[in-house]
């Protein structure tokens, strides 16, 4: 599907997507992701498209792509030709310059050290001081990464589990990039800018992106874009309470187990799978998940410390 394909979200009622970056081959706590956001797809009657994250190059995993797919296909999820972000850099690069011509973003010329030296830690890291914010009309400050204003203003969303959330970004978070200083964009300007092109009508996924959601609801505000629904579900966590990812060394889910694996990604998400599933053919699992779904099980946890259990 291209991204501006005509079929908004006035004509397509359900529209989701899972956005793998392709950091290295699916693991569990993604494939979690996936199926939470399949689901909710299929119990809606929507669609679900697979959109891959990959504008990171420096820590892009040759082969990562091909195997997330690889997984995908095997573990049963039916989906069109996905996106790649990384064919859409001239769109962002646009949007940039219109954030820019508008006056809601600026060159910023502070360096890391500069910032981390001023900053104070938030929620989503340093929080930008604002040391080298210009003067609104000042638009000769040069400089390779963009920082978005933000404002004192509250900026808050409802998500489907987690409840009424808000922030005070310009003290919480402080203005933010959607350009970076290696001059590659910003994760929070590409799946805002791809969540809308897409026409995503409910982004679902982890409780590890909450956070990410009040600049993304920002930007989608500073767009003039319409926000999708938001549902964040309970992150798998190990023993320690450490999210499950591939940064954590959360092992590769086996291809030769994909029953057990969907099954295993069911119960975490708190759905009552009977055991004989775990060894029953795919689509007499997929069958069971889309008619017991029940996303009530979830709602108000923020965790689930349950990852160890998958290697049973
Ligand atoms: N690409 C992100 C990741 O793999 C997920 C983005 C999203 O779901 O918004 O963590």
């Amino acid at each position: 599907m291209s991204p501006g394909n005509s079929r908004t979200q006035e004509t397509v009622a359900y529209r989701g997507r899972f956005a793998p970056s392709p950091t290295g081959p699916l693991h569990f706590g993604s494939l979690v992701a996936a199926v939470a956001s399949y689901l909710q797809a299929k119990i809606n009657d929507g669609e679900w498209l697979v959109r891959v994250e990959d504008i990171d190059p420096p820590r892009e995993v040759p082969g990562a792509t091909s195997a997330i797919l690889a997984s995908l296909d095997s573990h049963g999820f039916e989906y069109s030709t996905p996106l790649y972000q990384s064919t859409r850099l001239e769109f962002y690069d646009d949007l940039i310059e219109g954030l820019l011509d508008g006056g809601l973003a600026y060159r910023c010329v502070c360096t890391r050290r500069q910032i981390e030296a001023a900053a104070r830690r938030g929620v989503s890291g340093f929080i930008y001081p604002g040391t080298c914010r210009p003067k609104m009309a000042d638009t000769s400050q040069q400089g390779t990464s963009v920082r978005v204003y933000t404002s004192p203003d509250r900026t808050c969303f409802t998500d489907e589990l987690q409840g009424r959330q808000c922030c005070e970004l310009e003290t919480e978070v402080g203005d933010f990039l959607v350009r970076r200083g290696d001059g590659l964009v910003a994760y929070q300007l590409a799946v805002v800018a791809d969540d809308y092109a897409q026409g995503i009508s409910e982004v679902v996924r982890g409780t590890d992106l909450l956070d990410a959601t009040f600049m993304q609801t920002h930007l989608q505000h500073l767009l003039g874009y319409d926000s999708p629904k938001y549902l964040h579900f309970p992150v798998v966590t190990d023993e320690n309470g450490t999210k499950l990812s591939k940064q954590s060394g959360a092992a590769e889910i086996n291809d030769n187990s994909i029953s057990a694996n969907l099954y295993w990604a069911l119960h975490s998400l708190r759905q009552h799978p009977q055991e004989s599933l775990k060894t029953a053919p795919t689509r007499d699992i997929w069958n069971w998940a889309v008619e017991n779904w029940d996303l009530n099980a979830l709602r108000g946890l923020q965790t689930l410390p349950d990852g160890s259990m998958m290697m049973q």
